[in-house]
C-alpha cells in the first residue's frame, strides 16, 4: 500500500486504527479539526509507546 497517496477519508481511517485505544474516542470526536499533518504523526508513531498508558 502506498500510504502517501491516501485521500483524506482513508487517512482518517488509518489514523483511527493507528491511535492508542486510550486516545481513540478523543481522536474520533476531533477528527474533523485534526490536520493531515497530525494524522500522519499519529500513523508514524503507531509503534511508539503511548505517553498516556506509560504513565499509568
Ligand atoms: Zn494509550
Amino acid at each position: 500500500m502506498e500510504v502517501q497517496t491516501l485521500d483524506r477519508e482513508e487517512l482518517e481511517k488509518v489514523a483511527l486504527m493507528a491511535v492508542c485505544a486510550c486516545n481513540y474516542y478523543d481522536l474520533a470526536d476531533n477528527i474533523d479539526i485534526t490536520t493531515d499533518e497530525e494524522l500522519w504523526q499519529i500513523i508514524d508513531n503507531r509503534d511508539a509507546e503511548c505517553e498516556n498508558c506509560k504513565e499509568q
